[in-house]
């Protein structure tokens, strides 16, 4: 038993005598709010970042995606097809938005949704496809864009795993018509709270910018239904510290990563899924998958309980699925997405960060093992 709890992650944080200054300058000027310099900053560097034509800051990833499914203007009520191995953020803003989540199956390599199953549930009532790259695994971008093309449809990605992917060097955030990035405390790059939209049309600039900010064109005009999508300088200003440093955290994470593969690819009982090689992995997050290969041998709940009682907690990301929550109960079962039941029981995402030592590592490898041989 550790005697300090190991978590699945820790919040990157920048010095706290770095955070100083900014609140100085922020007091001073008594802009806290409402599109400050810092907030203003913070869109141009992670455009830079992130090598995006556009993006706008959000106060966190959920309003940046109902800003998303706002501003590309789908029919009341018509269908929008996801996938249920994700966050409850991806389905809820479908539902918020009075759209209605349609569950499809997810593929075995990059645990994304199967564009293949995407095409069979397409009717008349479908609009859109939400896609997720899930641990920032890139959804299977080109043929969803040829099924949208196909079919015309709106085509957004939930990108709250993938910060600084890129596929050949080309930025995530341009694929599809809008990306949503989350920078919440437990994501890779964080504002404590915060997120972004990314997109090509500039179209779409001055609509994303009214609806984040209560429908406000000017001071006399009102032009949507907006909301309160505004992120505040003080996340601002963590934004700006964090991308000093978060290159450096993914450097850290790497070795840990490396440690990992290393370790857990002698356990035959362990599938540790594999980035492309084309993609820059974000590393934010260690999943590997337990394949039960015995009745009562070894399960992914063995081993998490297993770890718990050690004083390391891992999590079971993205287990239940979406289709096993109360409200989309009835979207989904075993039978209708059999790749995505299987594989939200074999999951485990381990304990992450660029502080974690490899002593640590070793002893987390060293009880997976005993897990399965006690
Ligand atoms: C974190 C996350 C979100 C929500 O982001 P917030 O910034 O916390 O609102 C959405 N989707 C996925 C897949 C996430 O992991």
């Amino acid at each position: 038993m550790l005697k300090k709890p190991i978590y699945v992650t820790k919040p990157l944080l920048p010095e706290l005598e770095d955070f100083y200054p900014y609140l100085e300058d922020i007091w001073s000027s008594k802009w806290v709010t409402n599109h400050g310099k810092y907030h203003n900053l913070l869109e141009t560097e992670l455009q830079n970042v992130l090598k995006v034509p556009h993006l706008s800051l959000f106060n966190n990833g959920t309003m940046g995606l109902l800003v998303a499914l706002k501003a590309l203007d789908l029919p009341e009520g018509s269908e929008v097809i996801t996938t249920p191995f994700t966050f409850a953020a991806t389905p809820h803003a479908i539902s918020w938005s009075g759209l209605k989540p349609v569950f499809a199956d997810i593929e075995p390599e990059t645990m994304t949704i199967d564009p293949s199953n995407i095409e069979e549930l397409i009717t008349p009532n479908t609009s859109a496809i939400l896609a997720v790259h899930i641990y920032g695994f890139p959804a299977k971008v080109e043929k969803i864009q040829e099924i949208a093309d196909k079919f015309n449809l709106k085509v957004i990605y939930d990108a709250a795993h993938a910060f600084s992917t890129e596929i050949e060097g080309k930025g995530i955030g341009t694929y599809g018509d809008i990306s949503m990035f989350s920078f919440h405390a437990t994501k890779l790059f964080n504002c404590i709270e915060g997120g972004a939209l990314t997109y090509n049309n500039s179209n779409l600039v001055d609509q994303i910018y009214s609806l984040r900010n209560f429908g406000i064109m000017n001071e006399d005009t009102i032009v949507s239904v907006g909301l309160n999508g505004k992120a505040n300088e003080l996340q601002a200003a963590i934004g700006l510290l964090n991308l000093e440093c978060y290159k450096k955290e993914q450097e850290k994470r790497q070795i840990v990563k490396q440690l990992y593969d290393n370790y857990l690819s002698s356990f035959p009982f362990i599938l540790i899924p594999k980035m492309p090689v084309n993609v820059s992995n974000s590393l934010q997050y260690y999943v590997i998958r337990i394949i039960q290969d015995g009745p009562s041998d070894i399960s992914r709940d063995k081993v998490y309980h297993y770890l718990k009682q050690h004083n390391i907690y891992t999590r079971k990301y993205f287990y239940p699925l979406c289709t096993d929550y109360v409200p989309y109960r009835s979207l989904g079962s075993e039978r209708t997405l059999p790749q995505a039941y299987t594989i939200a029981e074999e999951v485990l995402s381990l304990p992450f960060y660029g502080e974690l030592k490899e002593e640590e590592v070793l002893k987390i490898c060293a009880l997976i093992k005993e897990a399965k041989y006690e």
